[in-house]
């Protein structure tokens, strides 16, 4: 449940991504936000999946000058740790990454309010205006802060701009229907694993409700003109499986779709993950490493046209 917006409120947004070409029409601004309800084991924005702060440190960046190990209060850096950073002694205060003079410490994301991120993306009214692009909301999982996205979006329709939200379709259908889909033009849907019991066990939740959701929202776009597409990451041997890959077409199929995306897979998310210290069982798995051959791609492509679906 949360609470009315008010317009003071600041959450701690990831990032926001300027000059944008891949996350929806034209040059956009991209709104990053930090949280999300799923833990895919294959996250490629692993530092969106918690809500609240945390710290990065790039091993790559480090010069080695041990200022930081001086001025932790909790003594929670030691060079014997596999990352670096003890996590549970760790109380954020942020003093380390104050003394690093290289950047390798940094505090993950940044408070700010709908105003202040209305402010820096307006900036580029100018571009989105002549490319056909606008701003897209994305995660993360911008849904988690419905009362806030929904202020947000409405302030960039008051500004005539095009919105675009990315969400994993787990959310409370009735408070998107009413927050959010009067101020959104486009809907990019993740449908990831068909059986929920695979996804439960990858994604972490099952997807009972993810489905439903994309049904009742596809009946709403096919009647208001709301652009709604859904996109599959590919990830070798999980989502990318021809098993799965075939149900989530027939599913489509079913609801009259007749184009989604599928995105190849990128191996890189695992460099991210050291960053934050988390768990990675699957860097030792050969296909995970590699980026995704054409043929591959071409393979799950046919998987969708052989459905009637063109991606
Ligand atoms: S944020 Fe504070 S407690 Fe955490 S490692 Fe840095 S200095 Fe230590
Ligand atoms: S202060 Fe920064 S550069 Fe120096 S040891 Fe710590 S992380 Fe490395």
């Amino acid at each position: 449940m949360t609470k009315p917006h008010h317009p003071g409120h600041a959450l701690r947004i990831l990032d926001i991504k300027g000059n944008s070409l891949d996350d929806g029409p034209g040059i956009r601004s991209v709104v990053f936000f930090k949280g999300c309800p799923l833990s895919c084991v294959w996250c490629h924005n692993p530092e969106s999946k918690k809500p609240g702060p945390e710290i990065s440190f790039d091993r790559a960046e480090c010069v080695g000058c041990d200022t930081c190990l001086g001025v932790c209060p909790e003594h929670a850096l030691d060079r014997n740790l596999p990352f670096f950073i003890d996590r549970n002694r760790c109380v954020l205060c942020g003093a380390c990454v104050e003394s690093c003079p290289s950047g390798a410490l940094a505090m993950v994301g940044k408070s700010m309010s709908v105003e202040d991120i209305a402010t820096t993306v307006v900036k580029d009214k100018p571009f989105y205006i002549n490319s056909g692009g606008g701003v897209t909301c994305s995660g993360g999982e911008p849904t988690l802060y419905m009362d806030f996205l929904s202020a947000l979006l409405q302030r960039l329709k008051d500004e005539g701009i095009h919105t675009l939200l990315e969400t994993c379709g787990l959310f409370d259908f009735k408070a998107v229907s009413q927050k959010i889909l009067p101020y959104t033009d486009a809907i990019y849907y993740d449908i990831k694993i068909y059986d929920p019991d695979i996804h439960q066990r990858f994604c972490g939740v099952r997807n009972e409700m993810i489905l439903e959701n994309f049904v009742s929202l596809n009946a709403i776009a096919s009647r208001n003109g709301l652009e709604l597409l859904p996109r599959t990451p590919l990830i070798p041997n999980i989502t990318a499986a021809k098993e799965n890959l075939t149900a989530i077409a027939k599913f489509l199929s079913a609801q009259g779709i007749r184009q989604a995306r599928l995105l190849g897979y990128n191996p890189l998310w695992h460099d991210k993950n050291a960053k934050l210290g988390l768990p990675d069982t699957l860097k030792q798995n050969p296909a995970m490493t590699a980026w995704m051959s054409k043929d591959e791609l071409a393979a799950c492509k046919a998987i969708y046209s052989d459905h009637g679906i063109k991606t």
